[in-house]
């Protein structure tokens, strides 16, 4: 068996194509595929086609030709990640306005690289994560709680399987905190690179596959917010496009694109208008050795932020460690993926996470609102430490007096 490498140099995972046919091969089981966002645009160059091609009809056909049962999207539970996260960060927002003691800034926590990062090596920041699941974890956990039932077939028969960009998402696949009783919310993962060893295994090549449309309202309809999960500064703009409009009375953004955290600048930086609880400060940095340098700016006060996406991949998903990789240059091919990404988000006729129909129905028919219990149980997790905090660290008290001002 193969071994894949992350390029943040700490992780190694086991390569799962075997487990995987074996699933798709037993009569017994369902299987069900998710695509995370980066997937679709970096799967084609594994098979010779043009960097940046978004292959995912073509994804669909193949998976269904080889026998997999439904090709559903992590793009989906992207958009709902947004409905949690971002009700998480104005929560916390309001309960400052409100002075009351509240972890600000709020970092994003749906890479596991740099959660994985955090709990080794900057175990400060643990309290400051949000809390809200990763898409590939929101989605798991909807599907074996909710599939069932609309599928008609017992959750010990189906089966999840993640395709990734990312080797660390196997390693947040087998996190105990996301597990249940039953069992694991998602069963495999598998990088782009297996997909397309899986695939020719099957004696299926893409340039020879069909378009094939997704399924609709079966966890796959997704707006151009969660499509732009897959690049650096996209969690961000998607999730400054749901908080405004909540604090706008619904009113779009506008522009729609959110131009300072485009691009693949290492650190950017900007200022957002929350209405009622005012302008706040966000910033985005991919690659650890920068956040590292942007978490000692913050605890030495230089810099003060409310929110603050990080990606542990330079580029954030679309140059991840499971991707077709080239040599020690990851710009130009991140250029092209990303501008692929955005192009997906373009095309997309729904833009905010707020508004994905089947989003909405999921909330009226199943979790109630935001941050309800139910979505509570669901869809947020804790994050452990693995170096025990020797003291309240100063940082706490630093960024609660900066982040009030
Ligand atoms: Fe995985 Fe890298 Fe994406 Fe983080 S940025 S989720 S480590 S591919």
């Amino acid at each position: 068996q193969c071994t894949l490498v992350c390029p943040t140099g700490a992780l190694s995972e086991k390569d799962e194509t075997d487990r995987v046919l074996n699933m798709i091969d037993d009569p017994e089981t369902v299987t069900i595929f998710q695509l995370a966002p980066a997937v679709r645009v970096t799967l084609g160059e594994e098979f010779g086609m043009t960097p940046g091609e978004n292959v995912e009809p073509l994804i669909v056909y193949a998976l269904k030709h080889i026998g997999v049962d439904y090709v559903m999207d992590t793009n989906f539970a992207a958009d709902v990640t947004i409905m949690e996260e971002g009700t998480e960060l104005l929560e916390r927002l309001k309960a400052r306005k409100e002075d009351h003691e509240v972890a600000l800034p709020m970092f994003t926590s749906c890479c596991p690289g740099w959660v994985n990062y955090v709990e080794k090596h900057a175990p400060m920041v643990m309290e400051y994560l949000s809390t809200t699941r990763s898409p590939q974890a929101i989605f798991g956990a909807l599907a074996k709680a909710l599939l069932p039932q609309k599928l008609n077939v017992s959750r010990d028969k189906l089966r999840v399987i993640s395709v990734m960009p990312c080797t660390a998402k196997k390693g947040e696949a087998l996190r105990p905190t996301l597990a249940r009783e039953a069992g694991p919310d998602v069963d495999a993962v598998l990088t782009v690179r297996e997909l397309a060893k899986l695939l020719r295994r099957c004696g299926m090549h893409l340039k020879n596959c069909k378009p094939m449309a997704r399924d609709e309202h079966l966890f796959t309809d997704y707006t151009g917010a969660g499509a732009i999960f897959g690049t650096t500064g996209g969690v961000m703009e998607a999730a400054v496009r749901t908080a405004y409009a909540l604090t706008h009375d619904g009113q779009s953004m506008k522009p729609m694109v959110f131009e300072p955290t485009r691009g693949l600048e290492g650190v950017k930086e900007a200022t957002v208008d929350l209405g009622e609880l005012g302008e706040i400060r966000v910033a985005v940095v991919h690659g650890l050795a920068r956040t590292q340098a942007l978490l000692d700016k913050m605890s030495r006060g230089e810099v003060i932020y409310d929110f603050v996406e990080v990606m542990a991949c330079p580029g954030g998903c679309i140059s991840g460690g499971g991707t077709p990789r080239k040599k020690n240059n990851y710009q130009p091919f991140s250029r092209v993926r990303q501008e692929a990404i955005y192009k997906i988000d373009e095309e997309c006729a729904i833009r905010e996470s707020h508004k994905n129909p089947e989003v909405t129905a999921l909330y009226a028919e199943t979790l109630g609102a935001p941050g309800s219990h139910l979505a509570h149980d669901l869809l947020h997790c804790e994050y452990r430490s693995k170096k025990a905090q020797k003291e309240p660290s100063d940082i706490r008290k630093l960024w609660q007096v900066l982040s009030a001002r």
